[in-house]
């Protein structure tokens, strides 16, 4: 029964730097899996959602989204959920720890812009995992860099190998359209479109003289020879070296015109991976296994002040997931269960009965979860894999109203617990010090404690340049931690950081502490 489920699920993200074509490639899919209706539904939900509360109304100010969602549809037959992501980079922690609930993702590049410093990060995060990566080329009515020169700066700026499985026939105002390598036709470019079967004509040879005719002589000739020299260069695409994450399949297309986008998802749906396994502290977690196992990667808060409740996004590993039976909290040991599970089919918040391996279910939540919390049906383990990054910027909480001590604790807790940003307690003392991807991240953090906590705070900036966990001899790191008592912070699970306040700071820790290691990410091998 399981296999079943499993088979028909794929669960993916697609990320990119701001501006690529995201959002417009992700409102395209949607039409295709007849999840909305019209174009601009995705835009338009979000403004009506950011209307609704004044801390949206920063988002919508500044023009980013600061929640990621999930979205699920059904095409051909297959059950697809699509994880959003965050754009903007103060946020990007966020998608980092989104990208630990997918099995692939789908990387989309401006053609004009190339590899930007986002999709950088991006794909180093999901080079530690292996993530699958396909590469659509965005924008190819544009008048962007040639394709060969493309390919060749993402082979080297990203270290990925690629293989093109379609290509373009010339760019800008002169764009055709593209020829598909995978299934060997042409399709050909028109604006604003659907993209309707008469578009789409196979011309499994090269040399059909049919070619000549659509495209004209002279771009046939070129296309010809493009051919010959990715057939040689790429051969035939290897599934299984995608699926372990050493090539990355990509398409050309033009997201804003619908154009390329169908192509896309059939060889998505058809070569990505289904519901993968995770690791444990324990053991690997296989999603055919017939007990339910699941970790929360996200907690999005309420913002609705008269509803406080929180939403816990939960990945199913393994089993089935169902309403209404309890669940062991394995963090804190007790045993939980959820009578208002959700699922994000189709925009509508439907209550669900059963969810499988590869879904997204939320959870209402009154703050019993912290990202990483493991559910099973008993066994004591915890998903591992959910690393927390060295934050960038570092700032000392200050508390202005001493009334409110009680919430403001409270409240950072809650916000940290949620991912909002990173807290370090000094060890052995009480100074409290927030770290943060982005300056955004501090403004919506004093906005939110003071909005529902009734707590206001300040910032005192500090000069840290990098956390580092400390792992390695005990006496060691005992004798280390007295020294350098006020450097010596513990993250929110109580393990012990050292805040360097230069590379140069860093460096001779390293070389006057052999016994201990020093580590950028809280996860380490
Ligand atoms: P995101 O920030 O990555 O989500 O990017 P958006 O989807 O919001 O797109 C950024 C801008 O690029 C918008 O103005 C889109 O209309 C535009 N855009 C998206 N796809 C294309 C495309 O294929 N061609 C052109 N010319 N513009 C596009």
């Amino acid at each position: 029964m399981n296999e079943k489920e499993i088979s028909l699920r794929r669960t993916f993200a697609i990320i990119s730097h701001p501006d690529a074509g995201k959002t417009t490639l992700t409102e395209k899919l949607l039409l295709f899996g007849g999840a909305i209706q019209v174009a601009g539904a995705v835009k338009s939900n979000k403004i009506k959602k950011h209307a609704t509360s004044d801390f949206m109304e920063i988002e919508r100010q500044r023009g980013i989204s600061v929640a990621t969602s999930v979205m699920s549809f059904e095409y051909n037959g297959t059950l697809i959920n699509l994880l959003d992501t965050p754009g903007h980079k103060d946020f990007a922690e966020d998608t980092y720890r989104t990208l630990t609930a997918v099995d692939s993702v789908i990387l989309v590049i401006d053609s004009v812009n190339g590899v930007e410093e986002q999709t950088r990060k991006l794909v180093e995060v999901c080079r530690m995992r292996d993530t699958p990566i396909i590469v659509f080329v965005n924008k190819l009515d544009r008048d962007g860099k040639f394709p060969f020169d493309l390919l060749d700066e993402i082979e080297k700026e990203l270290k990925l190998s690629l293989h093109p499985l379609s290509w373009p026939i010339n760019m800008g105002k002169e764009f055709k359209g593209v020829y598909n390598l995978y299934d060997s036709s042409l399709n050909l470019f028109t604006a604003n479109q659907k993209s309707t079967e008469e578009n789409t004509i196979p011309i499994p040879d090269i040399n059909d003289p049919l070619l000549d005719e659509r495209v004209g002589e002279r771009d046939a000739g070129q296309l010809r020879e493009d051919v010959e020299l990715l057939q040689g260069v790429y051969g035939d695409l290897d599934v299984q070296r995608y699926l372990d994450g050493k090539v990355a399949p990509v398409f050309f297309g033009s997201a804003v015109n619908n154009f390329g986008v169908k192509e896309l998802l059939d060889t998505f749906i058809r070569v990505a991976p289904v519901p993968q396994g995770r690791y444990t502290d324990k053991r690997h977690v296989e999603p055919n296994e017939p007990k339910f196992t699941g970790f929360i990667f996200k907690i999005h808060a309420n913002l609705d002040p008269r509803h406080r409740d929180r939403i816990a996004f939960l990945r199913v590993c393994s089993g089935r997931f169902a309403r209404n039976t309890y669940y062991k909290h394995t963090r804190v040991g007790k045993d939980v269960r959820f009578s208002n599970p959700y699922s994000f089919l189709a925009r509508e918040k439907d209550v669900i009965e059963e969810a499988f391996p590869g879904d997204v279910v939320g959870l209402f939540d009154t703050g019993n979860f912290k990202i990483g919390d493991t559910l099973t049906e008993g066994e004591i383990m915890q998903f591992t894999g959910i690393p927390t990054f060295s934050p960038e910027i570092f700032k000392e909480l200050v508390n202005k109203d001493p009334m409110k001590t009680k919430q403001l604790e409270k409240g950072i807790q809650q916000l940290t617990d949620e991912g909002v940003a990173q807290l370090f307690t000094q060890h052995g003392g009480n100074r409290k010090i927030i770290g943060c991807v982005g300056e955004l991240q501090f403004e919506v953090i004093q906005y939110r404690l003071l909005q529902e906590y009734g707590a206001s705070c300040a910032f005192m900036p500090l000069s840290f340049y990098k956390a580092c966990w400390i792992t390695g001899d005990k006496k060691a790191i005992e004798d280390f931690a007295r020294f350098k008592q006020a450097n010596i912070m513990q993250d929110k699970d109580g393990n012990l950081v050292y805040l360097a306040q230069s590379e140069w700071f860093l460096n001779t820790e390293r070389q006057n502490n052999p016994a201990i290691e020093f580590h950028f990410t809280s996860e380490f091998k």
